[in-house]
């Protein structure tokens, strides 16, 4: 049976989950600061790990802003995409999510969408026990970049393996060979960088689940 691998900020849902906790945080050239981070990011001209350092020390992140997103994350979800997820579960096809969004954001959605927990790989932080960032694990993979994250866990996923995203991030599974198709969903964001690439297209959740099922 087939496994597909969905990237979250912008493909499961409508937004980046950091741009929107930033926006109650900090001031408007702070938050356009984090979103040119983002795309730089999404671009592949920064790396994963230097775009989510800046980012956090810009919004000074806490585990409450965290959980309070994740309260409200369900409203983001693209439309139409938890059906398609609960459609590709009842044909069998295994779903994952690899995410440069937290734990704790992947956590409390993932259960929604009856996505093992497992199958959820985001970031992993540290807190002080007041909730406030203690720091990032840099020797973790996952921490590193999406596909050397997923590198371990990919021993497991059965072919054919489509991966679904919106950032060069995530074509990084399909060019280390983690994955053996990859689709670039564009209804949320639509990028260049990635789309100069040559891959195929979804352009609404309504492509996509044509191209997957
Ligand atoms: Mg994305």
């Amino acid at each position: 049976m087939a496994t597909v691998v969905f990237d979250f900020d912008s493909t499961l849902v409508t937004c980046e989950s950091m741009e929107e906790m930033a926006r109650s945080k900090v001031d408007a050239a702070t938050l356009q600061e984090v979103q040119a981070i983002t795309r730089h990011g999404m671009s592949g001209e920064i790396d994963f790990l230097a775009s989510l350092k800046k980012r956090l020390s810009l919004v000074a992140l806490t585990r409450d802003d965290c959980i309070h997103f994740a309260e409200r994350a369900y409203h983001y979800l693209t439309p139409g995409m938890a059906q398609l997820i609960a459609d590709l579960q009842a044909k069998g096809i295994a779903i994952w999510v690899v995410s440069g969004a937290c734990r704790e954001i992947l956590l409390p959605i993932g259960r929604q969408l009856q996505i093992p927990e497992e199958h959820l790989l985001g970031i992993n932080l540290k807190w002080s026990p007041e909730g406030g960032l203690a720091g990032i694990d840099e020797a973790l993979p996952i921490n590193r970049s999406k596909w050397e994250g997923a590198q371990a866990y990919s021993r497991s996923w059965t072919s054919p393996i489509i991966a679904v995203g919106d950032g060069v991030t995530d074509y990084a599974l399909y060019e280390h060979g983690l994955a053996d198709h990859f689709i670039a969903f564009t209804q949320n964001a639509r990028r260049s960088a990635l789309l100069d690439k040559g891959v195929a297209e979804a352009r609404s959740v309504k492509q996509l689940r044509e191209l997957l099922m």
